[in-house]
Parts: C-alpha cells; structure tokens; sequence
C-alpha cells in the first residue's frame, strides 16, 4: 500500500483531507467513527454516516433543553419554534437562497418533498410533466399525478454536458411522451384546462444523479425556463423547475441565488448521517403560489367548523403546508450536523471525496486479467480525464477473463465477506439503469417476464446484467478505504484462484467454498494442495485429500461456531469487529 499512497499523495495532496479542521481526516475517523474499525463503508449515495461528535453535541442538547410543541404558546412551545425558524434560515443559507425569495418546509425525506410537489402542482389537461431519464423512482411517480389529471408526461435524454453549455438544442426527445388513456370511471378527474395556453408545466432533474454520478449542468433552471417547448411537443404556458439534490447535497448543493430553480428537495441523512426521516423542500414563493393543497391537517388552518364546510387556511406559506406537528426533535438536530460540515466546508467536502473517486476510478479502468480483457465497466463516465462533472460515485459491473459478467449479487456477497459495504442494483433509478446498461423495453420486459423483480438475486439475465455495483464515497472516507477496496477487487476477481483463497472466503466462520470458484476451480486449474481454514483467520491444516461429495467438500458448511452465549459467530458479526 506504500507505494499506492504515494503515488495518491503526489496527485492530491492538495485535496484529501481538511487541512484548516481541528482534526484530520485519520484522527476523526479513530475518535469520531470508531463504529467503522475494521469495516470498509463505501455506500455514502445510500446513507452516510454520523459522528460521535455530532451524537453528543445533540444529546446533550435534547438533555438540557426543554422542546414543547411548537404549536403551543407557552414558553418551552416558543423555545421550539424559535429553533425551527433558525433551522429553516440554516438550510435556505446551505442553499445560498434568499429569504425573500424562498422557504424551507421540513417534510419526511426527500421523497415527502417530491410527492407534496406533485400532489400540489396545478397539472391540467394542457399541462407536461418533463424529466431526464435519469432520475429517482420518487421523482418519476410525480407522473401518476401527472397523467391522472391529463396531463403528458414526457421522459428525455440530455445531450453531452458540453452542448448544453452552448444552448441551442440540449434536449433529445427520444422517448416518446406518455399520456394515459382515459376510459369511462378513471379513477382520476382530467382537469381542463382553460384553452388560453397559460398551463402550468413541470421539469425535473437530479443535481447529482444517484446511479452514475453525473452531475447534471445546473443552468439547465434557466434554460428550461427560457426554452420554447411548443413544437412538437405542445407544451405551451410557464415552466417550473425541480431539482432532486438528495444525492449532490453530500458534496455540493445548488446554489439558487445563481440558478434559481422553482423546487429543490433534500434529505439530511444523505448529508450528515442522523437524522433520518427528515427533509426539506426549498420552494420559491412565487411557485408555492400556485400549488393547490387539498387537505388540512393541524397546525394549518385560522379557522374550522365541524359540522359545516368552513375551514380558513393559514397564510404563511409553512403554516398552511406542514401539516400536523413537524419532527421538531429532529429538526432541532440539524443544526449539530450543519456545525460538522461547516467546520470541514462544502468546497473541502467535494474536493476530498473527488480526490478518493478520481484515483479510484483511474485504478479501475486500468485493471486487465491476464489476457488483455479489462475487469471493470464504468458507467456514466468515457473520459479519462475528469472534468470535475461526476460526484464521488462509481458504478460498474465485473466481466470474467472468458468475457461473462460476474454478478453483482456475487461482488456484494464476496465485498461483504471483506467487510465491504457497498450497494448492487439499480438503485431506485430504472431510467439510468437502463440507460447505462443497454436495456430497451423489451429486454425489461422480457426480465420481467422471467421474474425479475427489483430486490431479487437476478443478477444476470439473458447474458446482461438486470443491475450494478455502485461504491461511493463520504466526507469521512480516507485513502485506505479506497485502496482496500481496490485489493478486494484484485484479490478477489483477478488472482488465479486457489484453494487457499476459496476457503478465505467463507461465509461463516466455518471454511467454505462459492460455487463460482468451485467452477473456476474446474474449468483449467489444477489442484496443488488442499489446506483447511476451519476457522477464518486462524491457523489451518494441510491433508493431502479430502472425500468430495455433491456439494462440494464435505462436511463444509456443515458445521457453526457458538459464542459464549450460544449465540451463532459470523463473520461478519465477529471478524469485521476484530479487524
Ligand atoms: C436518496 C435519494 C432519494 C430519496 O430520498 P429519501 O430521503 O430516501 O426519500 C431521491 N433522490 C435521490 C437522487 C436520492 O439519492
């Protein structure tokens, strides 16, 4: 690893790690994250991670504070909402959004966010709802709102990056526009709208999309909102302008006073680990205008009458769309992961996680089995060189030196054993999926006829891959995270399978072999000496044979080890702990 790390430090030294923070980045990880001892985190896309500090500084804080209902007048109530409104300044500053121009509305998560904006928005008849192929499934359930009231739903595909910089044609309508047949009894009204051309359209794009990396161009706020949209599409009247930040928030979030974007949702666990269950909704006033809210929970209205249909809403554009009490233990929270990365700052974040993909990604396209074929397909990504334009995300798939892929339940199964955590998939984003691994319509449907169903082990259908692999990194992450990750992909997929390292990678503490090895094992190799490990990481023995049965050799996996407690020992329980 010497070798390695000088080699990174020559070409980052000027971006890993936080040279003005009271600590760096190898002590925080000792003292602030000594959960990760031993184990290899590498799914920060997925949720990353808390850290001792920041726990403290918020238990303390709910030990000594008394946080009343907000929605109450008395003075722990007051003590609540003055938190609430600092917490709400807090992210719109995160955000570079005005005050006067936006609010934050705290809701469940980013996908609380999503679903309020499509249930809200005004779609009529006349109105479409337009969103890069790439995209969260939470973002693409909007066009249930969508189509339901009539509207069209339209998916694209933007051109390279460098021509959207250069405005002239930066949408390729590939995709045709969707637009639900609507029969007697739909369950949905269609809402008509008023012929004058003055509908109300929706665009939605991810600042960070969440399979492949790719930092989508922000401009594309002004652009959407100055482009002319009627040609063939007929989608005529104003444009509003989403963007999902879920993912990009971790490293760089939008910066609204330069692209002042309509809707922006985040969550915070994807930004400092604790807590979950909450995010926020960055809506512009003059769009919370149009929003058309239905329902009125607690905490929303002036005035109702029971029995009648009377209700008066409240005005301030948080009253009347938070309904009921908000998480405000939760909310109170915030501020103690803000003062973490504040502390390290944004633009260090995102230099120091770019640094650890960067020189990861370049280590990967360069890794070639014997014979010439390379082990790693990146997706999202052509270039060698980094235009600064992908997050701290890689996703890829592993071929085999015959050329078949391995599958990506493997890859995780044998990552775990490593003590590697990394995420396979695809990840709530089918677009992208899709997109990145060449699957038209009729490959998924056909997968979905064989029963392939996202959650499942399908790893590898009709000679494709149905998923990926995706590792991503955190502000926490440091070069040994990178570079164990890089042995475990050598060491795993690329030495000449022996014996000894099918028995290291037993599932449990007990030697055992994958069939895949198994497989390679037969296909060309040949049997040197067989030692037994019957307890990872202790010392094993040599036979000079052993009784085969069907499954493999026998008595393996026959056998568990029991803790003081008669619990069951795993390794993933027992060796990641140890490590
Ligand atoms: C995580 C994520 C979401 C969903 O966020 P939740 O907080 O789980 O609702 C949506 N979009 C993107 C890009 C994400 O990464």
């Amino acid at each position: 690893m010497e070798g390695a790390r000088d080699d990174f430090f020559r070409r980052f030294r000027d971006d890993y790690g936080y040279p003005n923070a009271p600590k760096n980045v190898d002590e925080m990880r000792a003292t602030e994250f000594k959960r990760l001892k031993g184990s290899v985190y590498l799914d920060h896309a997925g949720a990353t991670l808390y850290s001792e500090a920041q726990l403290e500084a918020v238990f303390k804080d709910l030990s000594m504070n008394v946080y009343g209902n907000p929605h109450s007048q008395s003075d722990s109530g007051q003590t609540t909402s003055s938190i609430i409104s600092e917490a709400r300044q807090q992210v719109l500053k995160f955000f570079n959004a005005s005050t006067r121009d936006y609010t934050c509305l705290f809701t469940s998560g980013a996908t609380g966010a999503l679903k309020l904006v499509g249930e809200f928005f005004p779609w009529t008849n006349e109105s479409c709802y337009m969103y890069t192929m790439e995209n969260h499934n939470s973002v693409l359930g909007i066009k249930e709102y969508a189509l339901d009231l009539g509207a069209k739903a339209v998916a694209v595909d933007i051109e390279e990056v460098e021509h959207i910089r250069s405005p002239k044609k930066p949408f390729h309508f590939l995709k045709r526009s969707i637009q639900r047949r609507h029969e007697a009894n739909t369950r949905g009204e269609i809402q008509n709208g008023n012929g004058s051309g003055n509908a109300y359209n929706l665009f939605a794009f991810p600042s960070e999309c969440n399979f492949s990396g790719m930092k989508f161009p922000l401009e594309l706020v002004n652009i959407v909102k100055g482009y002319d949209f009627q040609g063939s599409l007929q989608c005529r009247g104003s444009w509003f302008v989403l963007i999902d930040a879920a993912k990009g928030c971790a490293t760089e979030p939008p910066d609204l006073s330069r692209y002042p974007a309509d809707f922006v949702v985040c969550s915070f666990y994807k930004m400092f680990g604790f807590p979950t269950g909450l995010g926020a909704l960055i809506v512009r006033n003059e769009a919370a205008k149009i929003l058309k809210k239905k329902y009125f929970g607690g905490g929303t209205v002036s005035a109702a009458i029971a029995d009648i249909d009377f209700v008066m809403r409240r005005e301030s554009i948080e009253q009347l769309f938070e309904d009921g009490t908000v998480s405000f233990l939760d909310i109170a929270s915030i501020r103690h992961g803000f003062n973490i990365i504040d502390r390290l700052t944004m633009p260090s974040i995102a230099r120091h996680t770019d640094s650890l993909a960067t020189y990861t990604r370049n280590k990967m396209r360069k890794l070639r089995h014997g014979n010439g074929l390379k082990l790693c397909l990146l997706y999202g990504q052509t270039v060698e060189k980094e235009p600064c334009n992908l997050g701290p995300t890689i996703t890829f798939n592993l071929k085999r030196s015959n050329g078949s892929w391995f599958g990506y339940r493997e890859v995780e199964k044998l990552a775990s054993l490593s003590c590697i955590q990394l995420r396979t998939g695809c990840f709530c984003n089918p677009g992208a999926c899709a997109k990145f691994l060449g699957l038209s319509h009729l490959d998924l449907h056909s997968n979905i006829e064989a029963g392939h169903v996202c959650w499942d082990d399908t790893d590898v259908l009709h000679g494709k891959p149905t998923g990926a692999v995706r590792i991503s990194f955190g502000y926490m992450s440091t070069f040994e995270d990178a570079e164990k990750f890089m042995t475990f992909l050598i060491t795993s997929f690329m030495m000449k399978t022996s014996l000894w390292k099918v028995l290291s990678f037993s599932e449990s503490m007990a030697g055992s072999f994958t069939d895949a090895r198994w497989r390679q094992l037969e296909g060309g190799a040949h049997l040197k000496s067989i030692t037994i490990y019957p307890v990872k990481s202790c010392a094993g023995f040599s036979v000079s044979d052993w009784p085969l049965v069907n499954s493999g050799l026998k008595y393996d996996r026959e056998w568990l080890l029991r803790g003081p407690n008669g619990e069951i020992l795993t390794q993933k329980k027992v060796f990641c702990a140890w490590l």
